[in-house]
């Protein structure tokens, strides 16, 4: 079968080596189920950060509060139209989201110089010439490349490692105008509630063979996906997977 999209990209590299059966209902079958509230308050924190660079980048910045209104009324209004799986109420996330978007706003957008925003940059794989495509929050005029993260704890060293998101980004971006010499980091935000938001920057040191190692990882999905292998793989997660009702009854094929 051909790429469900005819790209590969790193929500689906990481979707296939969650569960592959997960990978078929999201992009095979093309499932949609409510979106979870901790991913659209993602959405849309990223939505606002976006305006912000982008009138800062255009030559014509945005005052903060222009910013926040933006945010809560594009909260308001995607709520309304968009089936939301709320686990926690809406105020509450819509409050959460302000914060760390004041937050943001405060402390961390004026120690940065924005070159570019969510930038899509795409190019073909060595060997198989599938076309890897991916987003990046933010290029800086030093060529810093950042990533964005809203979440409800501390990241771990090892998880923002582990992911391949980042090398990925490196990459494109190297394929695209370098290669370039420039760094990696996320910018972490979180908090459980909205009182007591924190913050965590996290660079990361690829090792020399990281690219070798990402390049094969990613053709061993690609290969896996074209060869139509969709296999559940079972983990005490399933309890929380979106696709577990369809996951019991149906198999894929
Ligand atoms: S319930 Fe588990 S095995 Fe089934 S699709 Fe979800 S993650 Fe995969």
């Amino acid at each position: 079968m051909p790429l469900p999209r005819g790209y590969i990209s790193h929500s689906q590299i990481r979707l296939y080596n969650e569960c592959p059966r997960k990978y078929f209902f999201a992009y095979v079958e093309e499932i949609r189920p409510p979106v979870n509230d901790k991913v659209f308050l993602g959405e849309m924190f990223h939505q606002a950060i976006e305006m912000h660079f982008r009138s800062r980048i255009d030559g014509a910045p945005l005052p903060d509060g222009e910013v926040t209104s933006a945010f809560v009324a594009a909260f308001d209004e995607a709520a309304a139209t968009r089936e939301i799986n709320w686990q926690a109420p809406q105020r509450e996330t819509r409050e959460r989201g302000l914060a760390f978007l004041r937050y943001f706003l405060e402390h961390i957008a004026p120690g940065i110089r924005p070159l570019m925003t969510e930038k899509e940059l795409s190019a073909e794989l060595p060997g198989s010439g599938v076309a890897l495509k991916g987003v990046i929050d933010l290029v800086e005029e030093d060529f810093c490349i950042t990533d964005f993260k809203t979440a409800t704890s501390r990241w771990s060293d090892s998880k923002a490692s582990q992911s391949p998101q980042m090398l990925i980004y490196k990459y494109l971006f190297d394929r695209s105008f370098g290669p370039v010499c420039s760094s990696l980091k996320y910018e972490v935000l979180y908090a459980r509630h909205a009182g007591n938001v924190r913050h965590q920057t996290l660079r990361l040191a690829p090792a020399a063979e990281a690219q070798e190692n990402l390049l094969a990882m990613i053709d061993r999905v690609v290969r896996s996906i074209l060869s139509g292998e969709f296999q559940p793989l079972e983990t005490p997660y399933c309890r929380y997977c979106e696709f577990r009702a369809r996951c019991l009854v149906k198999a894929p094929g």
